[in-house]
């Protein structure tokens, strides 16, 4: 029996990159939906490859060119319901959520009432509604497995000794700043920031991983994922990225998941789950790597990190809110509105003027992050007016 699996997200890096597994697995697996966004027409390359019986555009306005490439091939849905639709498609067994950003919330939703697995590489639906999406896979009795590299790891090494975990060690490469001075990093530019010296990743994410706010939503993702208190989770910069993270357990003993810097392992991993199957990713040659090293990250050149633990310990609607301003930060960055050093700094002014709903529900969840993004609008505007 071949696995179903419905990719969201698909002409993205992480879901490219579960195609490259599909297709090294044909016997495993069979593409039945797939929806991404803007790139119509690499989705639609893909439905000629993999003949889904449902593709949906998150656009709208593009349905009707996704349309009109796909001739008579799978019935086309397009926006939040049509995402929605192809998430919780009846014949699916594994829901692979890789769209980037909050839009991701809905279908995660969807596809668990619809009882099916999800595997899940999108961390700001964990980072915003997190409370809800994981109270929700408990009640379907339906497993979330994470793709995220680091949570993988900590998936891997946990089994079933949750009960004796001290601390989650997260580790973090630093980015590509790292060794940066603080005036070398108001001079980044995005064409220097979009250069990630270990992993290959979409935009969003590699912004992310240069101020360390990837690191700071991948903190309260794990919160909810493992249900570990923020005192509990811990980040280390380990600059070689091989040991993807680690679980400290109460008897003194680390666990910690080692492999070459790829996504197709611990996304393989997720589609494979409880299974291990080979891979198409290179060996580990730790005589080469020679070195691994720790080090304390550096929260005062990079304060995201904190504002990420100050969002979770708060709780409610405040990490809803950093990521909504989060995402429209790096946007303006990406188009060269707002400077690097900037971004945490309009983020956390944001959270600041944000009067908290604590446990929300998922329409004052929605709220909040259409608020915040209004309320970073307002001050991007004002910012841009009084450098002038
Ligand atoms: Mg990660």
């Amino acid at each position: 029996m071949k696995k179903k699996i419905v990719i969201l997200g698909s002409t993205g890096s992480i879901g490219e990159q579960a195609l490259q597994i599909i297709t090294f697995h044909p016997q495993r697996f069979q593409v039945v939906g797939l929806a991404a966004g803007r790139n119509i027409k690499r989705l639609a390359e893909q439905c000629c490859i993999f003949r889904p019986r449902m593709v949906a555009t998150g656009y709208e306005e593009l349905a009707p060119a996704l349309q009109e490439m796909l001739e008579e091939g799978p019935e086309v849905l397009a926006g939040e319901e049509g995402l929605c639709q192809v998430a919780a498609m009846e014949e699916a067994d594994v829901v692979l959520m890789a769209l980037s950003g909050a839009v991701g919330i809905m279908p995660t939703v969807e596809a668990l009432k619809a009882g099916h697995r999800v595997a899940l590489a999108n961390k700001e639906t964990l980072v915003a509604a997190g409370d809800l999406v994981m109270g929700l896979a408990r009640d379907h009795g339906v497993p979330v497995i994470p793709v995220d590299s680091e949570h993988s790891a900590i998936f891997q090494c946990i089994r079933d000794e949750a009960k004796y975990v001290k601390n989650l060690w997260l580790t973090a490469s630093g980015g590509p700043f790292h060794d940066y001075t603080p005036d070398a990093l108001q001079r980044v530019t995005p064409e220097m920031a979009l250069q990630h010296p270990n992993w290959s990743m979409g935009k969003k994410v590699t912004i992310d991983s240069a101020t360390l706010m990837n690191k700071g939503l991948e903190v309260i993702e794990a919160h909810h994922l493992f249900d570990v208190d923020y005192d509990h989770i811990k980040v280390l910069v380990h600059r070689q990225s091989i040991v993807h993270s680690m679980v400290e357990f109460v008897d003194g003993a680390f666990l910690g998941h080692l492999g070459v810097p790829d996504m197709r392992i611990p996304i393989q991993y997720a589609l494979s789950y409880p299974e291990r199957w080979n891979s198409p990713t290179s060996p580990l040659d730790l005589a080469e790597v020679g070195l691994l090293q720790f080090e304390k990250p550096d929260t005062v050149k990079f304060p995201a990190l904190e504002l990420a633990f100050q969002a979770g310990r708060r709780g409610g609607t405040l990490p809803a809110v950093m990521n909504a301003a989060n995402e429209e930060a790096v946007h303006s960055f990406l188009t060269g509105d707002l400077g690097f050093t900037e971004i945490p700094d309009i983020i956390a002014r944001v959270m600041s003027r944000h009067q908290v709903i604590m446990s929300p529900d998922l329409a004052q969840i929605q709220a909040a992050d259409t608020w915040a993004r209004d309320c970073f609008r307002s001050m991007n505007i004002n910012q841009t007016a009084d450098s002038r």
